[in-house]
């Protein structure tokens, strides 16, 4: 039976002041403290409704538009407003007939209420919008409204004055219309809903009064709302056409708490998972578990098994934050199943995407500040790290990333927050993401005998904030290479035993979830921290003793407590034992002994990846600029004559090649310039 307006407004007013029970009114006491705080909107749930009056909530949601305004009106009533002040009854918690992914979203949904689940990927400035506009008739004065109810402004056709009827000219007068605080956002599927490299889609929605400004770039939110369609034209102002553009205008919406928890563990699962975690080989087990297409490489897999487990972000009691995830890049030759390890991850992780340094949006990786096609305001865009949040960011071919998110990686990566300021939008989104990233080196392939930094597009600052690096080469060794033909020949064969992993792909999600969920603060024991310790102090020295390069800093020990802790949350367990630790060395020492060995002497030495020059390199640039300085002496200040720098280079085993690029360096860094031709001095002295 379907009620009338009257009846409509009536059942609201009795929701709000007898709902549950007429002493104890839940929504009474809303309103009256929505009266304290000065607040226009009321948030009713939706299962209250249905519990109070089933055939009032079927109307509301078969017929939006005419129920929606009556129980506004009803909270004005009973809220004692004056009837033109704006205010809103707000629904939240549709039932789950109503609920519909962002792809799923059709005709039949036009003009009904839905609720939609998504992540917040752009967000516009606040406006005001005209939503009853005034004119005056030019000709006789008179005053009309015209409600402003659809994206095009409208003006009156002919005068409303009996007497006059004419047709304008009429003038909009902007102190009698009426204005609201508009916004629009767009959200999209949220990223642990998108399987195998899926495009994710997108809806607009329009957000007014109140609630305008409440969800930010990269929050996942419930939108509410009545989805409304806007006709399309042929260019702009051009002819109309039978196709429309949807359009989500909210009622309410909802900011939820970012977990990955929305894959149900059952009791089967977690019997499963305990059992699994009283294997003393889990972590292999799950390490083997890993890609099992790819043959080889097993500590990357490792790597990136414990970057599916995370450690979670200390906050220090001076209020800095130290994060959680760990960052992995991949460098090497093209063909060594980078790309592939980075897209099963993309599979694996309960929340993840894949994207290309490249990037397909506008934003790229961090975020940018855009002009929106459709409203024509600037709006924020979050790139793939907001969106990833809390999640693994897989970042191939990070090497070729725009300028902008070269300057702003690194405050995602270390702070994992983005901060934008451009265009009168200042914001600051999270980006708590891990980090995957692979990159190829500049020329084609890589060169065992140069320093990573001189090999990659990437800056030494950034590549010292990832926790591994691993250079995966390509070189044929026919043992090797009969494996992994063996491997691949199998994989493209039908046989029965193919190659099937010790845990599917679902379990080993399932089983990072679980143990997210339950172990969550880990602690190193005392034996663990000593072994730490010892590790780090004996490294060091090394370096002390030899007056040679820096192996180790503060931030690798952080990336070691980092990645032990994650190793025990693997094993299910919130102690990291001195079993974590020293496994954790190995795998660190597999990835700096690649990473961080310099060429030259054969030493590990940190600083090839902090500044991407070793110290033996170091040592020869302050030989050589020595050298200038003392010519330069001898000449009465009168410059270092060129040949005479090769010279005494060459009599401290310094190469005329090595020279040359050190003194073109030096020369565009401004610490070198020719006061003549084929003379050298030096800046600074
Ligand atoms: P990259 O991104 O490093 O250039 P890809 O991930 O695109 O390389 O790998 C190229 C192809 O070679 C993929 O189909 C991959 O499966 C295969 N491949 C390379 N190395 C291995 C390996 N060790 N085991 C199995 N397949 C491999
Ligand atoms: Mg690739």
């Amino acid at each position: 039976m379907k009620l009338t307006y009257e009846e409509i407004v009536d059942r609201f007013e009795e929701l709000y002041e007898a709902y549950p029970d007429v002493s104890e009114p839940k929504y009474k006491k809303l309103i009256d403290k929505m009266k304290i705080e000065g607040k226009t909107s009321l948030f009713i749930n939706f299962d209250d409704i249905i519990e109070f009056d089933f055939n009032l909530s079927e109307q509301i949601l078969d017929n939006p538009e005419f129920v929606l305004p009556g129980a506004t009106d009803a909270l004005k009533k009973v809220f004692g407003a004056e009837p033109d002040k704006r205010m809103t009854a707000r629904l939240f918690n549709l039932p789950s007939t109503q609920r519909v992914d962002v792809k799923d979203i059709r005709a039949v949904n036009i003009n009904k209420f839905i609720q939609v689940e998504g992540v917040v990927r752009r967000t516009t400035e606040v406006k005001p919008e005209i939503i009853e506009a005034v004119f005056k008739c030019d000709r006789c004065g008179e005053l009309i409204t015209v409600v402003q109810d659809n994206p095009y402004f409208k003006s009156p056709v002919t005068c409303t004055s009996p007497a006059c009827g004419r047709n304008g000219p009429f003038t909009l007068m902007k102190m009698h219309s009426t204005f609201v605080d508009w916004q629009t956002i767009k959200i999209q599927e949220k990223p642990e809903k998108l399987r195998g490299g899926q495009l994710p889609r997108a809806i607009d929605c329009i957000i007014r009064d109140e609630i305008v400004d409440t969800a930010q770039a990269g929050n996942v939110v419930n939108v509410v709302g009545i989805l409304k369609t806007v006709q399309e034209t042929l260019g702009k102002g051009g002819a109309k056409k039978t196709t429309f553009n949807k359009l989500l205008e909210v009622n309410s919406i909802e900011i939820k708490e970012k977990d990955i928890q929305d894959l149900e563990i059952s009791e089967e699962d977690e019997e499963k998972i305990l059992e699994l975690a009283s294997d003393p080989k889990i972590c292999e087990n799950i390490t083997n578990s890993i890609a099992p297409s790819i043959y080889g490489n097993e500590h990357v897999k490792y790597a990136v098994a414990l970057q599916l487990f995370s450690s979670e972000a200390r906050l220090l009691h001076d209020g800095t934050r130290i994060r959680g995830d760990s960052h992995i890049l991949l460098v090497g030759d093209p063909g060594v199943a980078k790309s592939q390890i980075l897209k099963y991850m993309n599979t694996v992780a309960p929340r993840s995407i894949y994207t290309s340094g490249k990037g397909t949006s506008a934003a790229g990786l961090t975020a940018a500040v855009i002009r929106d096609e459709t409203s024509g305001t600037f709006a924020l865009e979050a790139g793939a790290l907001v969106i990833a949040d809390n999640g693994i960011a897989c970042i191939d071919e990070i090497d070729k990333m725009s300028s902008d998110d070269r300057s702003s990686i690194h405050e995602a990566m270390e702070q994992q927050t983005i901060s934008i300021a451009k265009a009168g939008i200042i914001a600051t989104l999270n980006a708590r993401a891990s980090i995957l990233a692979a990159a190829n080196p500049k020329r084609g392939r890589f060169d065992s005998y140069k320093p990573l930094g001189e090999q990659i597009d990437l800056l030494p600052t950034l590549l010292s904030r990832f926790d591994l690096i691993f250079i995966l080469t390509d070189k044929p060794k026919e043992a090797e290479d009969k494996k992994i033909a063996e491997h691949i020949l199998k994989l493209h064969s039908d046989e029965e035993d193919a190659i099937i992993p010790l845990l599917e792909t679902e379990m080993i999600r399932k089983y990072a979830i679980y143990s997210k969920k339950t172990i969550q603060e880990i602690s190193l024991t005392e034996e663990a921290k000593n072994r730490l310790l010892e590790f780090y102090v004996s490294i060091r020295k090394k370096g002390e003793e030899k007056n040679t390069p820096i192996p180790i800093t503060a931030r690798q020990l952080e990336s070691l407590i980092r990645l032990s802790e994650s190793r025990a949350r693997m094993r299910l367990s919130d102690k990291v034992m001195v079993e974590d630790v020293e496994d954790i060395i190995q795998l660190y020492m597999k990835s700096i002994e690649e990473v961080g060995k310099d060429p030259e002497t054969g030493e590990i030495d940190i600083d090839m990846i902090m500044t991407g020059r070793s110290k033996s390199q170091r040592d020869k640039i302050t030989i050589i600029m020595d050298i200038i300085s003392n010519l330069d002496k001898k000449n009465n200040n009168d410059g270092a004559l060129t040949s005479d720098v090769y010279e005494e280079a060459r009599a401290e085993n310094i190469s005329d090649s090595f020279t040359r690029k050190i003194i073109d360096e030096l020369k565009q860094k401004g610490d070198v310039y020719e006061p003549r031709p084929d003379r050298l001095k030096l800046t600074l002295l």
